[in-house]
């Protein structure tokens, strides 16, 4: 029988409805304290990256554990702040935003990550006394996906390393402190070379600003989804990557702060997915499941083309059929095809896994359905930290303006 910390997830479904995400806090912990006993290094601070769940109970759990926290909105920001985090603890690295969200980040005191050398002369210019960091494109194509892959040549983040001299030119003229030089090359790496042959790269940037005390090597740790995945083995990396790192200390006679800023790592396998199964439909071709939810609340499968696992917790006995779990959005929204699960049968209850990462954060009201309530599960107990949508919430924005001569029938 499969539980969460001893919790079912069917009493959980019953006392909160579905669709549900539950979170297990002790895989967070988990997650984070492997995470970070990987790496031998005199300084190491980990920035969760909160787009992957910012939910602010979550963030009082990273805050907790002495995590910072990585944020690419000023919406982010003040979450974080809202949870508690110190102004210093978070990093703000956004891309193409406006100079008034700058200007407003700077004024809550957080490190400001530059993405661009326009953005670096307007804040040299502007707000010539804070340490930044510059976020630098070193161009290596990595990623299991085009959409989540930010490193390579023609992408849109960061500076290109090729413009360093350039940045060099403007950081000494308006005597810019460059506290840190950060790089994120882009998510699902797979190969943890490409984070050692990154890291030379970057060193040699660090080398030519001696303010640095910072090097941020973002993220990109891939985790399994399927039981064949490969996946970033964190102690073998970090084990290697602190070599390296430890060396260009050395040769530098300096001790940087080491940076990461994983999301994946952190929240993904400790997040569950649960809809109810509304229908088993026969068809010539297959046997659909047809669920309580869809693509508004859990879009991966159908935008990246992501493969979670899905199981029946409600019949753990039953024969194993094929199936294709699709959504009730009036659009193709197919969570899996062709999936072995224990026989389905009408109001099961079934369950994805990973899904802890990029999941509520991405939902939506599409078919002005709620968006699915969330439940923590710490220290054996259940708690709301979300709850389902109401009809009230699908319209408080909504302004009714008086115009019946438009909406009057004719
Ligand atoms: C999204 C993001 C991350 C986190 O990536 P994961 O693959 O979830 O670990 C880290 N840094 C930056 C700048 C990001 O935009």
């Amino acid at each position: 029988m499969f539980n969460i910390q001893d919790i079912s997830p069917e009493a959980l479904c019953k006392k909160y409805g579905t669709p549900l995400y539950v979170y297990d806090s002790q895989r967070i912990i988990d997650n984070y304290t492997r995470f970070t006993e990987s790496f031998q290094v005199k300084k190491l601070k980990v920035h969760y990256a909160c787009k992957a769940l910012s939910n602010v109970t979550i963030l009082q759990l990273f805050n907790s554990l002495g995590s910072g926290l990585d944020c690419v909105s000023i919406q982010e920001v003040e979450l974080g702040l809202m949870a508690g985090f110190s102004p210093n603890d978070i990093v703000f690295t956004p891309n193409n935003i406006s100079e008034m969200e700058y200007n407003e980040v700077v004024k809550k005191g957080v490190t400001i990550n530059v993405d661009n050398m326009n953005m670096l002369e307007y804040m040299g210019m502007n707000h010539p006394n804070i340490p930044l960091f510059i976020r630098i494109n070193p161009h290596l194509m990595a990623g299991g996906n085009s959409k989540i892959s930010t490193g390579h040549i023609d992408s849109k983040f960061g500076i290109s390393i090729h413009q360093v001299p350039n940045v060099k030119r403007i950081v000494d003229r308006l005597n810019i402190n460059i506290a840190g030089i950060h790089v994120h090359t882009g998510s699902d790496i797979l190969d943890s070379d490409v984070f050692i042959h990154a890291a030379e790269l970057i060193f040699s940037v660090v080398e030519q600003f001696d303010t640095v005390q910072h090097i941020d090597f973002g993220s990109g740790f891939k985790v399994k989804y399927h039981q064949d995945d490969l996946h970033t083995e964190i102690e073998s990396f970090g084990f290697h990557f602190s070599k390296a790192f430890n060396a260009f200390c050395t040769k530098m006679g300096k001790e940087y702060t080491l940076q990461f800023e994983p999301g994946k790592f952190m929240v993904s396998d400790a997040g569950y997915f649960f809809a109810n199964a509304n229908l088993v439909k026969q068809t010539t071709s297959c046997t659909f499941v047809g669920l309580d939810s869809g693509f508004n609340h859990f879009v991966r499968p159908m935008f990246y083309d992501a493969y979670h696992e899905i199981e029946n917790v409600s019949n753990p006995e039953g024969d194993k059929k094929i199936y294709t779990i699709v959504g009730n959005i009036c659009e193709t929204d197919t969570f899996g095809a062709d999936r072995i699960l224990n026989e389905v049968r009408k109001n099961d209850i079934i369950m994805f896994r990973n899904a802890g990462a990029y999941c509520f954060t991405m939902a939506s009201n599409y078919n002005s359905r709620f968006r699915p309530a969330e439940v923590l599960i710490h220290n054996r107990q259940d708690y709301m930290i979300t709850k389902r949508e109401s009809l009230k919430d699908l319209v408080k924005n909504q302004v009714m303006p008086e115009i019946d001569e438009i909406l009057k029938p004719v």
